[in-house]
């Protein structure tokens, strides 16, 4: 975006003061269309955060990042360790969709969907302003005595922050160990599983020192993604803009006066209130261009709607456009940049559905015993030993499982009790197997098998292994 001549905004960030200390933001309340929207996206995503874990799918966990045990359910779809790649695949695939999505759409994401916004901006600040009132009412508040009012109020908001905190601590733990075991642990009570309770503990403290306290410095220092804006941006990308060329007009910016002809005196539509600056919860100035700072909230546009619509001018002149938008007054184009990702976004899909649907529920893996050869048998049989892990990947448990070869007249010989067994859900079933095969069979001293594992009737899962025999077979 073009930015005025006098660009020291640049050397300071609008939260510390020239000393460096903290400068508080009081934003004001917004209000208006975009931020009604807001609302709404808000709602359902805090209704989506608050219940994916309790969620279940076929007996799985909706959303579950299980990060101890290496298990995790993303919609439902179990990944284990062995699906790692999967895993990989659909991470990837939502960092690309993110970076897609900011160089058409700007930060889109923080203002609208990212949780850090969501609740600070619809569950803490809300609350903030039902107890201690709008921006200048917390302003008047701040500056006060420590007087029965202040304590009251400081009082009630920070033990409100402490317990939401505390509940989102509780569903943050169920995305990590499991909803279940949540509510069992919750059922022992707290003595019975100290080292979670610690790590609750703990996350609930972290929570009510972002929303508390480090707020708006998340977007501003900490999060890597804000960081990434200046090399996804292009003059073409859709953000929260202000209009200078409309705005500052050919003699600049002016404060407005009642029946004065600002179009004949040459000045823009800013009439220099600041509202978009009070209202914004990052405390900057979006006249001075697209910066780091702002999350594309919508507050501001919100704000200078409402002034534009009081003194009878067009409302926009905060609104979503482009830098290209503004200069030239052109439409949003699909730039190669941007067919370049939608291309790779595709196949990174396609490549994830395919392989979930390729994907078993059973999981087999046989493997020859290191350190052993062959055994040379009566009858000219050959027997090799191996290891076998099977990995039921179902919330059911799998019974008869037994073992054929597939184009070999040999045997498989499980070394348990029993020739079937049963593998349990969500576990796995490891063990010792030998195959013995006639040495007429064989055509080389490694012959590549595949092993079929049956449920009772049903193929589950085939496999294969390299059978080492003598050189001289015939
Ligand atoms: S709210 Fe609109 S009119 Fe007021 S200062 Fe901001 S851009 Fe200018
Ligand atoms: S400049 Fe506007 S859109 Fe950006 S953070 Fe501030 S209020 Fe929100």
């Amino acid at each position: 975006m073009e930015t005025p001549q006098n660009e020291s905004f640049r050397d300071t960030i609008g939260t510390l003061t020239e000393e460096g200390k903290r400068k508080w933001v009081f934003p004001k309340k917004p209000s208006g269309r975009f931020y009604d929207y807001r609302k709404w996206v808000s709602y359902i995503l805090l209704a989506f955060f608050l219940l994916a874990p309790f969620i279940k799918i076929n007996g799985n966990q909706f959303l579950m990042f299980n990060i101890l045990e290496r298990r995790f359910n993303i919609f439902g779809f179990p990944f284990w360790p062995q699906d790692f790649h999967l895993f990989v695949i659909s991470m990837l695939i939502g960092v690309i969709f993110i970076a897609l999505f900011t160089v058409a759409f700007g930060r889109i994401f923080c203002g609208w969907i990212c949780p850090q916004t969501i609740f600070m901006e619809m569950v803490f600040r809300r609350i903030e302003y039902w107890i201690e009132g709008d921006r200048g009412a917390q302003m008047r508040l701040d500056r006060q005595e420590w007087n029965a009012e202040k304590i009251r109020k400081r009082g009630i908001k920070w033990s409100l922050f402490l317990v939401i905190s505390f509940v989102i601590a509780n569903v943050f733990l169920a995305y990590l160990i499991g909803s279940d075991k949540l509510i069992n642990y919750i059922t022992d009570g707290p003595l019975a599983h100290a080292s979670t309770f610690i790590s609750l503990v703990i996350f609930t403290a972290v929570f009510y020192f972002v929303f508390a306290w480090f707020r708006e410095q998340v977007c501003i220092i900490a999060c890597p993604y804000g960081r990434l804006q200046g090399v996804l941006l292009d003059n073409k990308s859709i953000v929260v803009a202000y209009d200078h060329k409309r705005g500052e007009g050919e003699n600049g910016r002016k404060k407005f006066r009642k029946n004065e002809d600002r179009e004949a005196l040459g000045h823009g539509d800013c009439i220099d209130c600041f509202q978009c600056v009070n209202v914004c919860p990052t405390g900057i100035d979006i006249r001075n261009g697209t910066q780091l700072e702002c999350v594309n909230c919508t507050a501001c546009i919100d704000e200078c709607d409402h002034i534009m619509e009081s003194i009878n001018l067009p409302k926009g002149l905060i609104r979503y456009a482009s830098e290209e938008n503004i200069e030239k007054k052109k439409k949003f184009e699909f730039t190669p940049r941007l067919k370049g990702y939608s291309a790779v976004l595709v196949i990174l899909t396609g490549l994830l559905i395919g392989m979930l649907m390729l994907r078993n529920d059973v999981e087999a893996r046989v493997l020859r015993l290191p350190g052993q050869l062959f055994e040379h048998k009566d009858n000219n049989i050959i027997s090799n030993v191996f290891t076998y892990k099977l990995i039921n990947k179902t919330t059911r448990d799998i019974p008869e499982i037994h073992f054929k070869l597939r184009s070999y007249n040999g045997t498989i010989k499980v070394v348990s009790a029993e020739d079937r067994f049963t593998v349990p859900m969500q576990g796995l079933a490891e063990g010792t197997m030998f195959i013995e095969i006639p040495q007429s069979e064989l055509e080389s001293d490694k012959t590549k098998l595949m092993i079929e594992v049956y449920s009772d009737d049903d193929l589950i899962e085939t496999t294969t292994v390299n059978f080492l025999g003598p050189r001289s077979y015939k």
